[in-house]
């Protein structure tokens, strides 16, 4: 089989503007894209819409285009792909992968340990046979036993047991609405991102997304997680935790920062130049073995004056 060309993507949720943890993950999977000549597409992931922010998709846009992030391919919006979505769950329930659950947060809540994937369901719903076409009850996806492993590109070898470590996972939540994971995986196929460089934050979600793609006869697509960026008191940046949203002001800095955050050292004038000279610069001396391993870096780690 032919290796297809890199295809790599930056996917916000529009829960707010985009902000420097955001920025720092854009660049990294830019850069990754368009060092390996690969194509970088742009995914808006809204299909969680208490979450949502009126705006916020437009605000992420626009920013991205003035730091001058160039995508290969108009932006992909999920709130277009529900068909898909609902294509690949009756796949998965032909497959007799699926079962309906009534269990509710509240119910699941004296559940103690967390493993590194998240809180492991312990099948309460799994031979209840409750109806699949009630939309007031999540749908499950069984997973096996068989060990689900990667490399991935920054952090290396990662060996899970999905369930043990996690169980059933939703695949589907009520009311019709479609996990991230599955989204994602049905996206990422569907679009031919044969790699994804995210926030570190999301690499629990990996092992799922390789599951589902097995499932599905879909391609895996690699994995790179990059650190992400934290705040005084050791938070992600992130809406929940108030970051602020990136200015247009100081574009250049900002983005020598990022480089400097993602332990690209860049030469000692090129703040004071265009912002279309750093981004050459950046592509062509983009080097991911020199990301720095560690899962956090603080914010404003400062090299600017
Ligand atoms: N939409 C997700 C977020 O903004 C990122 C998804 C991904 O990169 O896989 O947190």
């Amino acid at each position: 089989m032919n290796k297809p060309s890199y295809v790599g993507r930056f996917a916000p949720s529009p829960t707010g503007p985009l902000h420097y943890g955001s920025l720092v993950a854009a660049t990294a999977s830019y850069l990754q894209a368009r060092h390996n000549h690969g194509k970088w597409f742009v995914r808006v992931e809204d299909i969680d819409p208490p979450r949502e922010i009126q705006g916020a998709a437009e605000n992420i846009l626009s920013t991205l285009k003035f730091y001058q992030f160039k995508w290969d391919q108009e932006p992909l919006f999920q709130s277009s792909r529900f068909k898909d979505y609902r294509f690949t769950l009756d796949r998965l329930i032909q497959l007799q992968h699926v079962y309906a659950c009534s269990c509710t947060r509240k119910d699941l809540e004296h559940i103690p340990q967390k493993t590194d994937l998240g809180k492991r369901y312990p099948g309460i719903c799994a031979n209840k046979e409750l109806p699949l076409t009630d939309t007031n009850l999540n749908l499950r996806l069984r997973v096996d036993e068989k060990v689900v492993s990667y490399n991935d590109l920054h952090y290396g070898l990662q060996t899970h047991n999905l369930q043990n470590e996690i169980g059933d996972i939703v695949i589907y939540r009520k009311f019709n609405l479609p996990s991230y994971s599955l989204a994602v995986s049905v996206d990422d196929a569907m679009q031919g991102i044969t790699e994804i460089v995210r926030g570190i934050d999301l690499m629990p979600f990996a092992p799922v997304q390789i599951y589902l793609c097995k499932l599905l006869g879909f391609r895996v697509p690699n994995f790179l997680h990059v650190p992400v960026i934290i705040n005084q008191q050791g938070q992600k940046l992130s809406k929940q935790t108030k970051a602020s949203a990136i200015t247009k002001d100081d574009c250049v800095e900002i983005l020598v920062q990022a480089l400097h955050d993602l332990g690209q050292e860049t030469p000692k004038d090129i703040a004071k130049k265009s912002l279309s000279h750093l981004w050459s610069w950046a592509i062509e001396n983009w080097d991911v073995e020199k990301i720095p391993k560690v899962k956090k870096i603080p914010y404003y780690n400062n090299i600017i004056e």
